[in-house]
């Protein structure tokens, strides 16, 4: 196999591939795969042990490179604060999404009470899950360009079934910033069928379930397949449950055997990262052997396999109960499903094998590697949008994202490219200013983050929006395409049921070249798009941070001493004057300060004006 050196960021490779590859971008592990002699294969890294890559992002000191999968993995422990994992949890979440989960995480997540996306933040930078992703995505692609000695850039990635339109659009999104033109998202349990050849051409079509047990995610999925095309039924599961749970069991069983102290694990980082190895080796040797024995730091660690079930049973216990939630919310009953698939490292587990036999009443697939499927999956759903698998029809889609503009000249994709036509998708805004009558709706079609770097195709004016302070107003702007392509998008504000409509035909003027350029653009511009996008985000944050601190100024005067006042004044003009210039890590570091020192002084505030209303109110 051919091995070249291949320079991402400057691009020089030997020669473009037309290659269109699969990505299985995973919550513990990450794979890429392709088809090679018209099997579906999945890649190995350099030295030819694995081909999952965990899905660990370790950022070193100073501006040494960026650490992604088994170097990272290894940092976890030594080095928790500049290590991420678990990316894909974050993906398209808002702070709010996560409140409750912030301990799952060793790094740090900037935890404002606020609807906007989370960031991370990594010594003194701030860097969206996005990104994060997108440094996986690299590895990916570099791993395979390596191997192949090719250009790759195209893909499929695969995502959950339950993950909603924000986090499909982030996937996306990542997969343009790792260089990437990503040609269609499928979902985990779809890709995992097409690799068993499930895909079912006929009209009679089948019932399958989908069973994913991974490292730290655990989910169902219902699946009708009729005529080659699937529709998800239902999807149960637990976002917080897989085989990291297992290894746990497993560790809090031997310190309790060895009657040691569980504080020791916490104070000792060495002994606890050593503990969680061997207790993942002995899970992964009972899937094969009766019993396992080592000696640890004077502890004995040993389990048989009864033992080890003993432990882990409540565990695959709550996972049949999704199964039978998730067949009650199709509407099904076991006897409906003609398949089950195993998927994911954890189904290896001779346990959740049997539990999952016992409780569909069939045996399930699983001769295909459950930690490759997905990935499999991907690269047969990739051969046949490259056109190589003749007898399968290709949808109609949209070839450019459609989307409107936002504040600051963002694009807002409403309907991705690729999409099938005919196609249905909105998404609720709000106004920014108080009073305000009417908004502009801009429509775009392209892939820059820019809209000015993309194709208009109309605008609009809903008109005799009712006054209303600003973010009040609910207006609902809805992309629909219809089986001719043609584009209607609607606009109403959901309070006052005032509403406005165009027609529009998106691909009007455009040939095959321009559509060609666009998207290459796009893939060319991902990095310094991504950059501006950061900085109006960062600033368009910082606005509305402005506004409310100048509001509390006003209404909270009373309720504030003078160097409280001094203090949030000069926090505030320092956020403004950084506005104005391009550090969006500043202007993020200032939006934490100036929200950190004003939490408490909102909180008395609140408690006073509580305060004063029990002191009025005659009972
Ligand atoms: P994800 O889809 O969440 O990225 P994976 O499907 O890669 O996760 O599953 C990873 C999990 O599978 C880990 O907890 C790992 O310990 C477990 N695993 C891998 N191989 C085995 C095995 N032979 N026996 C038991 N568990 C295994
Ligand atoms: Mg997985």
């Amino acid at each position: 196999m051919p091995r070249i050196a291949i320079n991402i960021k400057e691009g020089k490779v030997a020669k473009e591939s037309d290659l269109i590859v699969g990505i299985d971008l995973g919550t513990t592990n990450s794979l890429v795969a392709y088809i090679k002699d018209g099997e579906a294969v999945a890649v190995k890294g350099a030295d030819g042990k694995s081909t999952l890559v965990p899905s660990v992002v370790h950022f070193p000191p100073d501006s040494e490179e960026i650490l992604v999968g088994d170097e990272a993995r290894e940092k976890l422990l030594t080095d928790p604060a500049n290590t991420v994992y678990s990316v894909k949890r974050l993906m398209g979440k808002s702070y709010r999404d996560l409140a409750g989960f912030e301990h799952y995480f060793g790094y740090k997540i900037i935890d404002e009470d606020t609807e906007s996306l989370v960031k991370v933040r990594v010594r003194n930078k701030f860097y969206t899950p996005i990104e994060l992703s997108a440094q996986i995505l690299k590895a990916l692609k570099v791993r395979i360009e390596q191997t192949l000695g090719q250009a790759i850039s195209r893909a499929v990635i695969t995502v959950p079934a339950y993950f909603n339109d924000a986090q499909r659009q982030a996937t996306r999104d990542a997969g343009k910033l790792a260089g990437l033109d990503v040609l269609r998202i499928v979902n985990e349990p779809t890709a995992a069928s097409l690799a068993y050849g499930l895909d079912n051409r006929s009209e009679e079509g089948q019932t399958i379930a989908v069973y994913d047990l991974g490292g730290g995610t655990f989910d169902i999925s219902i699946l009708r397949i009729e005529e080659g095309i699937f529709e998800v039924l239902s999807t149960n599961g637990d976002t917080f449950l897989g085989g990291d749970d297992f290894d746990r069991a497993l560790i809090d069983h031997w310190i309790e055997q060895n009657g040691a102290d569980p504080q020791v694990l916490r104070q000792n980082k060495e002994l606890s990262q050593a503990i969680r190895l061997l207790a993942e080796e002995a899970k992964k040797n009972l899937s094969q052997r009766g019993s396992f024995s080592r000696q640890l730091d004077g502890m004995a660690c040993s389990i048989d396999r009864t033992g080890f079930e003993r432990l882990i049973r409540p565990l695959v216990s709550r996972t049949i109960d999704s199964c039978r939630q998730a067949l009650r919310d199709a509407g099904l009953t076991k006897d409906d499903i003609q398949h089950v698939v195993l998927v994911g490292g954890s189904t290896r587990v001779p346990l959740v094998k049997a539990e999952v036999e016992a409780f569909f009443g069939r045996k399930p697939y699983d001769k295909l590697d459950p930690d490759e499927v997905v990935a499999l999956g991907a690269a047969i759903q990739a051969d046949v949008l490259a056109g190589n698998q003749k007898d399968v029809l290709l949808l109609d889609i949209t070839p450019l994202s459609l989307g409107i503009e936002t504040v600051g000249g963002l694009m807002d994709v409403i309907i991705p490219r690729n999409s099938k036509v005919p196609s249905k998708a909105g998404r609720q805004y709000t106004t920014s200013v108080d009073g305000q009558r009417n908004l502009k709706i801009a429509v775009f079609q392209g892939e820059r983050d820019l809209v000015e770097n993309n194709r208009k195709l109309g605008e609009f004016i809903l008109r005799d929006i009712p006054p209303m302070p600003a973010g009040l107003p609910k207006i609902e702007i809805q992309f629909i395409i219809n089986a001719d392509g043609i584009l209607k998008v609607k606009a109403k504000e959901l309070r006052s049921g005032v509403e406005q409509a165009i027609d529009i035909k998106p691909s009007y003027g455009l040939s095959e070249e321009d559509m060609a350029r666009m998207l290459l653009d796009s893939i060319e511009h991902a990095e310094e798009d991504m950059v501006v996008r950061a900085l109006l985000e960062a600033r368009n944050e910082a606005n509305n941070i402005l506004l409310a601190a100048d509001k509390f100024l006003r209404q909270q005067a009373g309720a504030l001493s003078e160097e409280e006042r001094q203090r949030t004044q000069a926090l505030a003009d320092q956020l403004r004057k950084l506005t104005e210039g391009d550090d969006k890590d500043a202007i993020n570091r200032a939006i934490e300060e100036i929200n950190e020192y004003t939490r408490p002084l909102a909180q008395k505030a609140m408690d006073q004006t509580i305060a004063e209303a029990v002191k009025g109110k005659k009972i």
